[in-house]
């Protein structure tokens, strides 16, 4: 008995020690947002895939009320903007608080702590999400301004769509120039993606928004992911990546489950491909979650075992319900329980070690 009591205490005082040193900063943070995607938009894909999903790999989850400064049900540009600053604001409203103060973005402060930085996402790289941690604009539907804002910044690597808001503008300026001239590298198509090695992306794909996966986006969401990480990855001192599934969202909007669930799908194999990455290097805190739950999506039938999913819409817009997060890898565990979504930031930023400037 006595002799059980000291291994069981000799176990402990090692593993506490063991713990004690484990204890470090993530040295990357790399946030997934599904836009619109709901626990039953995420259960719609486990059924589509006939009973998988690359989620289940995450250990810690938590719920994230999601309303803005000035609405119960908020739109994406107030959600990015409390994900990526840490304070809500007003619907329409980016990276400014309801009194259009400018705020401070998690990216901006990796920018400032020497970390690279970069964003991927499924719509035009100046869409609302995406911008939130970028601009700071009084009004999201402002897209010549907020491309300009990508000059102001020195974000290593951006991929997605809005190629026309760089090059056709109220001001005639051509932005592209200016990103040549600060040592981008113009990317326009995935081909050309995949075979660039330079420290500096600007991967404009699309002239406008991608295509949805019907439409042919095919895998350009993990694609894009993978070299955004190969191109961060190179900093010894870490960086920060925001991955948005763009369009989950607009199959809410345009009420169509097959839209929902394969762009659902295509979100999850990408988080797969991010969750191998950070398994293997495991300095990586891998969180995914939502801006909001669109469509009051419901399942009301359907096979798990042929794939089918029967949904079912409530509303053409966002609803207030709260939406999952999920973590993964070093500082997860603070991913649990009710959280609002102004403590995403929070958690980040105190993951990261760093301090307000
Ligand atoms: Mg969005
Ligand atoms: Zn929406």
């Amino acid at each position: 008995m006595k002799k059980n009591s000291l291994l069981f205490l000799t176990a402990f005082v090692i593993s506490s020690c063991t713990s004690v040193t484990e204890i470090k900063p993530p040295r990357n943070i790399i946030l997934m947002i599904g836009d619109g995607m709901g626990t039953s938009q995420i259960y719609s894909a486990y059924i589509a895939n006939k009973g998988f999903l690359n989620l289940e790999r995450c250990k810690y989850i938590g719920f994230v009320k999601t309303y803005s400064a000035n609405s119960l049900i908020t739109d994406s540009s107030a959600a990015g903007t409390a994900l990526a600053t840490g304070y809500k604001t007003n619907q329409k409203m980016l990276g400014m608080a309801p009194d259009s103060t400018n705020l401070t973005s998690i990216l901006k402060y990796a920018e400032t702590n020497n970390k690279s930085t970069g964003l991927v996402a499924t719509s035009k790289i100046n869409h609302a999400t995406p911008a939130a941690f970028i601009a700071n604009n009084v009004y999201r539907y402002n897209y010549e301004e907020i491309a300009y804002d990508f000059l102001k910044t020195d974000i290593d690597v951006f991929i997605g769509g809005g190629l026309d808001d760089f090059t056709i503008r109220v001001d005639s300026l051509n932005l592209l120039d200016s990103l040549k001239a600060r040592n981008y590298e113009i990317i326009t198509s995935l081909k050309e993606l995949e075979n660039t090695h330079s420290e500096k992306v600007a991967g404009l794909l699309y002239a406008a928004h991608p295509p949805s996966i019907s439409e042919g986006r095919g895998d350009m969401l993990t694609t894009s992911s993978l070299k955004a990480i190969e191109t961060l990855n190179k900093n010894k001192e870490g960086f920060f990546l925001m991955i948005e599934g763009s369009q989950i969202d607009w199959g809410g909007h345009d009420t169509l489950t097959s839209y929902v669930v394969e762009e659902v799908v295509d979100f999850d194999n990408t988080v797969g491909a991010v969750l191998d990455f950070a398994e293997q290097d495991g300095n990586t805190l891998v969180i995914i979650t939502s801006d909001h739950e669109t469509g009051g999506f419901a399942i009301i039938g359907g096979d798990i075992s042929t794939g089918v999913v029967e949904g079912a819409f409530t509303t053409e817009h966002h609803t207030a319900v709260m939406v999952p997060v999920f973590a993964f890898g070093p500082g997860a565990e603070e991913f649990t329980g009710f959280m609002d979504n102004t403590d995403i930031f929070k958690k980040m930023f105190n993951a990261f070690n760093f301090k307000l400037d």
